[in-house]
Order: C-alpha cells, then sequence, then structure tokens
C-alpha cells in the first residue's frame, strides 16, 4: 500500500482548519489565461496575502504575454447572476473590480453590487475600482461608450486606481504634469464622489511617484508617494496586481494610506523578483 509522505499533514490535523483564511475579497474581472493580469492574477495576490479569493467573471480573453488577441464579453445578465448568487450567499470583506468590457456589463455590476451595501457589523463594504480602459498593447478592455458611466460608478468607490492615461480620460485633464496629476485625483474625489483616488505615475517621464488623494472632514488630504522605477523591461498585469493586492489588505482591515503602501510595496518587490515565461512581457515573481 502506497504510503503518505511523512512531511504532509493529515486531513484531520486541526492546524488545517485554523490555516483557512477568515477574510474574502472578491474580484469583478475579465479572464487573462496567461494568470498574468485579470482574474487569475487578483486570485493569486489575494491567496498570497492570506485571503480567500472570489471571482465573478466580465469577459473572456484571448491573449498571451505578447498581446490580447480578443475579447469575449461575457452575457451582461450572466455577470448579474453571478453576483447576485453569490452575494445572497457570502458578503466579501472587500470587492475589486477590474475589466468591464462593455457598457451594460458596468451597469449590471452596478445593479448587482447594490444588494451589497453593508456587511455584517454594519459596515460598508469596501470598493476598488482599476478603471481598466486598455491594456499596454493598446487593445480596449472597455468599449468608449461606458466611458461616462464610469465615471458615475467612481461614487461608489472607497478607492480608484487610474493610471495617468486612465485618469486623464476620467477627468477629461492634462495629467502629464505632478500638478495634473494631483487636480485629477482630487478631481475624482471632490467631484466624482470617490472616497479615494491613487493617480499612478508609472507613464510619467520626470518620475514615477504616485498622488494619493483621501476624503477628510477637514478638507481632502493629498500624499504623494514617492516611486521608484526598476528597468527589468515591460512587466504584465502591475495595475491588476496593485489594486487586488490593495483591496486585500483592505478586507483585512487596513485603511485606505496603510492599504495603498501595503500594495505598493507588493508590487515593487513584484517587479524586482520578475520572471520571463514567454516571448513578450515578464510576470511579477511571486513572494
Ligand atoms: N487582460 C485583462 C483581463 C486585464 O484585466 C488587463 C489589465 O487590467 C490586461 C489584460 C492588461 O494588462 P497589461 O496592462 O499588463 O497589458
Amino acid at each position: 500500500m502506497p504510503r503518505e509522505p511523512a512531511s504532509l499533514p493529515r486531513m484531520n490535523d486541526p492546524e488545517i482548519h485554523q490555516a483557512a483564511p477568515a477574510r474574502t475579497a472578491l474580484t469583478i474581472a475579465g479572464s487573462d489565461p496567461t494568470g498574468g493580469a485579470g482574474l487569475q492574477a487578483d486570485l493569486q495576490v489575494f491567496r498570497s496575502l492570506g485571503v480567500h479569493g472570489m471571482g465573478v467573471l466580465t469577459a473572456m480573453t484571448v491573449q498571451d504575454s505578447e498581446k490580447v488577441h480578443q475579447v469575449l464579453p461575457a452575457f451582461p445578465s450572466v455577470v448579474l447572476d453571478q453576483l447576485r448568487a453569490l452575494l445572497r450567499d457570502v458578503t466579501p470583506n472587500a470587492v475589486k473590480i477590474g475589466m468591464l468590457a462593455t457598457d451594460d456589463i458596468l451597469r449590471n455590476v452596478l445593479l448587482g453590487l447594490g444588494e451589497l451595501s453593508l456587511d455584517q457589523g454594519g459596515h460598508a463594504v469596501p470598493v476598488v475600482i482599476d478603471p481598466v480602459l486598455n491594456a499596454s498593447d493598446g487593445s480596449f478592455l472597455l468599449e468608449r461608450r461606458a466611458w461616462p458611466a464610469l465615471r458615475g460608478m467612481c461614487q461608489r468607490a472607497a478607492l480608484v486606481t487610474p493610471n495617468l492615461p486612465e485618469a486623464e480620460i476620467l477627468c477629461e485633464t492634462d495629467t502629464s504634469t505632478r500638478r495634473g496629476a494631483e487636480a485629477a485625483a482630487r478631481a475624482m474625489v471632490e467631484e466624482m464622489g470617490a472616497h479615494a483616488a491613487l493617480v499612478k505615475g508609472g507613464h510619467r517621464e520626470a518620475d514615477c511617484d504616485d498622488v494619493l488623494a483621501i476624503e477628510a472632514d477637514a478638507g481632502t488630504q493629498i500624499h504623494w508617494l514617492e516611486g521608484q522605477r526598476v528597468d527589468v523591461g515591460r512587466v504584465h498585469g502591475t495595475g491588476c496586481a496593485l489594486s487586488s493586492a490593495i483591496t486585500a489588505r483592505m478586507a483585512l482591515g487596513d485603511d485606505v494610506l496603510t492599504a495603498v503602501n501595503a500594495g505598493r510595496s507588493f508590487v515593487a518587490l513584484g517587479i524586482a523578483g520578475s520572471v520571463s515565461l514567454g516571448r513578450g512581457a515578464r510576470f511579477l515573481g511571486a513572494h
């Protein structure tokens, strides 16, 4: 009879049950078969930060490490059904919204999230929105006619995490300078109604600092967060990993500034340890 390796815990070992994560995070996102971005990447990030990951799929993509070849949006009604069935059963501790593909899907996600106003303790469940518009190869991941509704969705957000081109489109303002990026972050809080906005500086030539605006009683707080460019070449899915790491930390109870700092360190480490698995972009290293 084959024998179990001595190092494996037995199924009735109480430590197995204690090790199960008690906190949950939900990602509403598109599929990336490479695992470098999208729903597959988000779930890996959640797990590595000790949070149980759940996923509602909004679109299939055909892609490899070089480019996105095809996007096939899910039926909007099925996105809503997935959310309804899940949220009637489990209340996540935090939610991340990534690729939404179409206006109809975006609206159904808003409808579905209507059922999630409070967790069991009576607190609002934080929603982090990564306003994914294009892949870095230029492919559309959200149709243009959905942009106005995406602006409206920001009202629902504990945090919005656009890069500079996304912030420029959402706020209709030039974000090429530090001053412009700060104005966009502020506008997302003061005009669009998000509780916080992190405008990522990676696309700026002079420096790559991020700017975080947080709603506060005494006026919007602005935090400039210093970034360091690590020249390893193109790394796939850094935006997805950042927003999902922040979401996981919020699910664990961090406030937005603590979660953002933790998420940035998580991604910086992943970039430093990034690996080349295919012919194109690198993938974040596991840690
Ligand atoms: N595919 C999916 C499903 C995504 O959600 C994203 C980004 O959010 C991408 C691809 C693009 O990743 P990258 O910007 O690294 O090309």
